[in-house]
């Protein structure tokens, strides 16, 4: 007998461990390339494949790519961290170890801050460590019933980051790894694509009765391909743990796997159940010697963080939900402070931008920051300055804006090209009403019998007759005046 939700009566505790896919051009220890999507075993070499004699040599690129990452989350870094052998046999592991950072990882001590579902949060970062990726097994084209292996991807550069218990459900679990992502984007180390495994998540679950602290047994949750099955997962496995709590069932210590299509976590036989790596110091390689100068001049040339910026959003008057759109996409926060710095006002600025120019960029398929986007910042800017000065109105602007997405035009040139200025002189603006008036007798009377809507009937007859160019306030102060 249960009584109350399951959230009211079990606190459910979520760890994420991340493996992020650094983009540099060669692997972690050898010179292969990186390329995604080349032929099977194409990108291989004696050092990548383990072969006697071999010896590994750290990719500094690497390095400085899980530095940057590091200190964007804030962590502490070891200058002298090091490289150990995790064991362990697997057909896509062909040195039968994976080199790592066990004892001494580059980096802990980190903080993750994000807007979470009631309020700010903030996730503490147990550790941030270096490694190589393995190979893939694959099913694909192969004859039935048999495995093939790939080991382009053995040896690519990884950085795995992993949280301390800090993440309170399954929503929080998706909101920590977006924000992961976006703090990531900035940072340029990484194309963080979920769906393409350039990021990819692992998830501790545990439940405890509400009010008490003893942490219960870990599932650890695999096979989860976005950022919507990482919610959906942990939402079954939390409602699966406490049905199991709830029948007085103990809940056993295991690998579980996400089935997408079926909507279950099922247990699953893995290699990382085979909890015995047999870790070692790596004897091909010595420590990282990280000198302070360094780690501080790579620390100078991160950007701004997405955090910073959105409480600089906020200070210039932008809401914070249009602040976060913004935020979410580096290239849009890129795009948007050229804006400003062309003279932009912050929020109709933004509103063009976000509204307007992506509406527009998405019917083409393209987003700022590609090449298919032929409108430039400061084209835009000095766009939304053609309304603020009058020189032309917000329905104008949409026209423009319409002929600068086509054509890459400056938006001045295309006002004069097309004589698009707003008319504000008074004796154009009498004219086209007096007319509007003389030609539509039944809306005068019926304005007159007070159907107030009449007047708008009125007001739009004269933005016809002008092609939109009247200045609207004044056809409306005109309008009025001349039926008074
Ligand atoms: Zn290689």
């Amino acid at each position: 007998m249960s009584v109350g939700t399951v959230e009211q009566r079990y606190e459910t505790v979520v760890g994420l461990e991340v493996h992020v896919e650094l983009a540099t051009r060669s692997k972690m220890f050898c010179s292969c390339p990186t390329d995604f999507g080349a032929p099977p075993n194409t990108q291989v070499c004696p050092v990548c494949l383990g072969l006697p004699g071999a010896l590994p040599v750290p990719n500094a690129r690497a390095i400085e790519y899980a530095l940057r990452a590091a200190l964007a989350l804030g962590c502490e870094i070891d200058r002298e961290c090091r490289w150990d052998r995790k064991n362990y046999h697997y057909p896509d592991l062909p040195k039968g170890y994976q080199i790592t950072q066990y004892a001494r990882p580059l980096a802990r001590h980190g903080t993750l801050r994000y807007a979470g579902g009631d309020g700010e949060r903030s996730v503490r970062i147990r550790r941030l460590h270096m490694e190589e990726d393995t190979g893939k097994s694959t099913h694909e084209g192969m004859p039935g019933g048999t495995t093939g292996v790939d080991l382009n991807r053995a040896g690519v550069p990884l950085i795995e980051i992993v949280s301390e218990p800090d993440i309170r459900g399954p929503e929080d679990a998706r909101l920590y790894l977006q924000s992961l992502r976006t703090v990531l984007l900035y940072t340029r180390v990484s194309d963080v694509k979920m769906e393409e495994g350039s990021l990819r998540c692992d998830a501790n679950v545990s439940l405890r009765p509400v009010g008490t602290q003893a942490y219960g047994a870990l599932v650890e949750v695999k096979n989860m391909n976005s950022f919507r099955s990482v919610q959906r997962a942990l939402e079954y496995e939390v409602h699966r743990q406490a049905a199991a709590l709830d029948a007085g069932e103990r809940i056993v210590r295991e690998t579980r796997h996400w089935d997408e299509k079926r909507g279950v976590t099922f247990p699953s036989r893995s290699k990382e159940e085979a909890h015995d790596y047999r870790y070692f110091p790596e004897p091909d390689l010595g420590p990282c010697a990280l000198t302070e100068a360094y780690v501080e001049q790579v620390r100078a040339s991160l950007p701004e963080a997405p955090g910073a910026r959105q409480a600089r959003y906020e200070r210039l008057g932008l809401p914070a939900h249009d602040a976060g759109v913004l935020v979410a996409d580096p290239a849009l926060a890129l795009y948007f402070d050229r804006m400003l710095a062309g003279g932009a006002a912050p929020r109709e600025g933004a509103s063009l931008l976000t509204v307007e120019l992506l509406g527009r960029l998405n019917a083409l398929g393209v987003t700022v920051g590609e090449s298919g986007c032929r409108v430039q910042p400061e084209q835009l800017a000095a766009l939304q300055e053609l309304v603020a000065s009058g020189v032309i109105s917000g329905k104008i602007a949409k026209d423009v804006l319409d002929e600068m997405v086509a054509g890459g035009a400056d938006p001045q040139a295309v006002v004069a090209r097309r004589g698009l200025q707003q008319i504000s002189d008074d004796g154009a603006i009498v004219d086209a009403v007096r007319s509007a008036i003389a030609v539509n007798p039944q809306s005068v009377a019926d304005f007159r019998a007070g159907k107030k809507q009449a007047l708008g009937f009125l007001v739009g007859q004269v933005m016809k007759a002008t092609k939109g160019k009247a200045n609207p306030a004044k056809v409306n102060e005109i309008l009025a005046r001349e039926l008074g």
